[in-house]
């Protein structure tokens, strides 16, 4: 406990996941100068590119109660179905996904809204508020950036995650969110679905509001990436190449989930485990 000791290797990896690996190398001297010169961090390798590019999933989700009598079992898998599909004149094929959520239990956000109308609930994650359809964006245009805030590996990186911060992004999030609401309040469940809790009808009412709305409660999918990138030298904001290798030093990678170049579309786990296998392969 507190003890302080060296540790010496041929090969040093780095596989602290995408928050602590950009603040690992940066409290290590690796990382954009004026940042770390302002931390009075002494600059090993200059390196814009360390915590600049964070990618994720934003989510958000259309909130419902459910009718009377129709029994939501805590013990059921909660999420069982999902939609992709590729937005209104987009590109990036399936950049969108749906979520069915059988069982929603109140965040801080919603038990607010909720007593604000003195609705009563329970923040517990074995009772139930209603049912949900998340909108999550696959591939989002906006970035964020992870910053050090402090010289002490005990204080967290600030997370700037900059979400639905372009018109593509937001357009996509609105067809998205109004998508939801469609399926949701369809003939199809309507044996399950009272009364929408949010978005509400104000906030539908027109895309300005929606965007409000959005912004205001879009938030992580748990799919923090992208921080330590992977690219080729003539892109300044990598920061390893093919191999893991972070540039600009000798016998030092990092391998897991902030070394993608952008948030991949799907869930990151089972990916950050393939890029693990190749670049163990590689070495
Ligand atoms: C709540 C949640 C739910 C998720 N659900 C899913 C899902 O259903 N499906 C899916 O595919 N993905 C899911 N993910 C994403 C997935 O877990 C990550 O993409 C994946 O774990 C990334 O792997 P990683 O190796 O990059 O980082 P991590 O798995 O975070 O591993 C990094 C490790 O480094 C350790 N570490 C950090 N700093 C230090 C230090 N200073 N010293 C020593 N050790 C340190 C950490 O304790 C951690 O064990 C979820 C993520 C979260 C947070």
């Amino acid at each position: 406990q507190g003890e302080k000791f060296t540790v010496y290797g041929n090969q040093i990896i780095l596989s602290a996941g995408a928050v602590a690996s950009p603040q690992l190398l940066m409290l290590s001297g690796i990382g954009p100068a004026d940042q770390l010169t302002s931390l009075g961090i002494d600059v090993v390798k200059d390196n814009p590119g360390v915590g600049a590019n964070l990618r994720d999933h934003p989510i958000m989700s259309a909130l419902w109660t459910v009718k009377e009598g129709h029994i939501q079992d805590p013990g059921a898998p909660r999420t069982q179905v999902a939609a992709r599909y590729t937005a209104t004149g987009s590109e990036i094929r399936n950049d969108m996904k749906l979520s069915f959520n059988s069982f929603a239990i109140a965040d801080s956000r919603i038990e607010d809204r909720l007593s604000e109308s003195s609705q009563s609930h329970h923040a517990d994650i074995n009772t139930p508020i209603g049912v949900k359809i998340s909108v999550s964006l696959q591939l989002a245009e906006s970035v964020g950036h992870l910053r050090l805030v402090s010289s002490d590996i005990n204080e967290q990186p600030e997370l700037n995650f900059n979400y639905y911060s372009t018109e593509f992004d937001l357009e996509r999030g609105r067809e998205g969110m109004r998508k939801a609401i469609n399926l949701g309040e369809s003939n199809h469940f309507s044996d399950i679905i009272s009364q929408r809790l949010q978005p509400t009808d104000v906030d539908l009412s027109n895309d300005h509001k929606l965007d409000d709305w959005i912004l205001r409660n879009a938030t992580t999918g748990q799919h923090i990436s992208g921080t330590c990138k992977m690219g080729p030298d003539s892109d300044e904001l990598a920061v390893v190449n093919q191999f893991g290798d972070v540039r600009g030093t000798t016998n030092l990678k990092v391998i897991d989930a902030s070394i993608m170049p952008d948030c991949i579309r799907a869930n990151t786990n089972a990916t950050t485990m393939m890029i693990a296998e190749r670049m163990i392969d590689l070495i």
